[in-house]
């Protein structure tokens, strides 16, 4: 395997309609770390064939596989219909509710039309258009449409401020979730997260499966996530911040300041952190991104996030390869100046065995100025522990389990590599790393449970 020196990590939705070999293989190569594979419009057999298809491209790229959650979309919406502002449609949850003269648009929660009161401001498709709540008719809710635009089928419909009665696992991410048990995938990441029983609820699906323990990674999406995201992270290993949902359930103006406290309290913890949405999202249809792009990839870098994501810049866009090239450029530049320029002062609040081991192996990298830091040791927490200090130099980490190596890819600075025989010669057999001999690096072995690390050069070890 090669090595690379980025350390911020690169996610991208796949989507199965565009995953064909050549295409997964340019991806892989410009640096996508995760696949994410979204289970909104595909079923199992489609999760499948494309999860056949990235392994045969990459034994080293992880799979995410993203569960819905309690959404709600526009349902039997037969043809896209035009609407202007100051139009008057319906809303209902009920599939047979009909209104002559008048545009209905059903949604995929029976319920809906009881539980979203009057002054709501409805917001369809990414809020894209505005549907203003002005009554309740019978089954429907009559609404004021805020701005030009079309309808369609299964777009996303959010209600912000209100609290949707769904229950957070549907019948499909049940589904979904023994296909990971069943087929060992290492992460799973759930959508709309509102509090630690939606993990649980989760946990007791994969405990179904004896020894399957993936990453539960929350995505968070609105208030109710937020403002419960401590006791989230009790029971996940970790967060996105999920910036396409939460800017329609909050006031823009409150994002940045939630994207920072969410990254600073993963940070402390020592979870997953994923910046996620509109990332370089003019790249879907430009080779150039928005200036406010650039800074926006390297400000999550510089705020401590441990990876960042793409999605129609992947999954559709005319632009994936040069997306993701730029988006491994910017990382690894702004990386090279964290020391230049930080000013976020926050570490883990950590306090163990581990973490304190961590501490001094990543200070040691950083004051002899290696330039890697090798690991071959049996308990992956302490790869955790290492990527939670955001070490200066990336970590080539030695594991004994495929699905633990997988597991480290979302993790900082880590860069796992599955061997049956964990031992740092046989890592350094196994791996192509751009070093000189002269250069020296920080070997962390382990005999008889007992773990030790120093600085040594380059070609002592080779
Ligand atoms: P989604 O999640 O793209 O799956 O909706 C991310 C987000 O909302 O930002
Ligand atoms: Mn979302």
């Amino acid at each position: 395997m090669k090595i690379n020196f980025r350390k911020t990590k690169i996610l991208g939705k796949i989507a199965d309609n565009k995953s064909d070999v050549d295409f997964l293989k340019l991806v892989f190569d410009a640096g996508l770390d995760i696949a994410w594979l979204n289970t909104a419009h595909q079923g199992v057999e489609d999760a499948e064939h494309l999860i056949g298809r990235i392994k045969s491209v990459s034994p080293h790229v992880a799979i995410m596989i993203d569960t819905k959650g309690p959404e709600v979309r526009t349902k039997n919406v037969e043809e896209p219909f035009a609407v202007k502002r100051d139009d008057i449609i319906y809303i209902s949850g009920n599939l047979e509710h009909r209104n002559d003269g008048a545009h209905v648009v059903h949604v995929d929660y029976p319920n809906f039309h009881n539980e979203v009161p009057v002054g709501t401001v409805v917001l369809y498709d990414d809020a894209t258009i505005g549907f203003v709540v002005e009554a309740k008719e019978g089954d429907a809710l009559k609404c004021r449409i805020q701005s030009n635009g079309t309808i369609k089928n299964k777009k996303s419909i959010n209600t912000p401020g209100v609290h949707i009665e769904l229950p957070s696992l549907t019948e499909k991410d049940k589904s979904f979730i023994r296909f990971c048990g069943k087929h060992n995938i290492e992460f799973i990441i759930h959508s709309f997260v509102r509090s630690k029983q939606d993990i649980l609820d989760i946990k007791q699906i994969t405990d179904e499966f004896p020894g399957y323990n993936p990453q539960i990674i929350s995505k968070i999406e609105n208030r109710e996530g937020f403002d419960n995201l401590s006791e989230i992270l009790d029971y996940s290993d970790g967060a996105m911040v999920a910036r396409g949902d939460l800017g329609a359930e909050v006031p823009f103006e409150e994002m940045p300041y939630m994207q920072k406290k969410m990254i600073e309290m993963c940070v402390k913890r020592g979870k997953a952190c994923v910046v996620a949405t509109q990332v370089l999202d003019s790249m879907i249809k430009n080779p150039r991104p928005t200036r406010a792009e650039v800074l926006d990839v390297a400000n999550a870098v510089l705020e401590g996030s441990g990876a960042v994501s793409m999605s129609g810049e992947t999954a559709y866009g005319d632009f994936p390869v040069e997306a993701t090239t730029l988006m491994s450029k910017i990382m690894m530049y702004t990386e090279s100046k964290i020391d230049d320029l930080l000013h976020y002062n926050f570490g883990p609040e950590v306090k163990n065995d581990t973490y304190t081991l961590a501490k001094s192996i990543a200070d040691e990298a950083k004051a002899s100025g290696a330039k890697a830091i090798i690991a071959a040791v049996s308990d992956s927490s302490l790869y955790y522990a290492l990527a939670a200090q955001r070490p200066s130099v990336v970590v080539v980490a030695g594991c004994k389990e495929e699905i633990e190596a997988k597991k480290l890819m979302l993790y900082y600075a880590i860069r796992p590599l599955y061997l049956p025989e964990v031992s740092v010669q046989n890592l350094v057999k196994n791996i192509e790393i751009d070093l000189l001999d002269s250069d020296t690096v920080v070997v962390v072995s382990e005999e008889g449970g007992n773990v030790t690390h120093k600085v040594v050069a380059f070609k002592d070890i080779k």
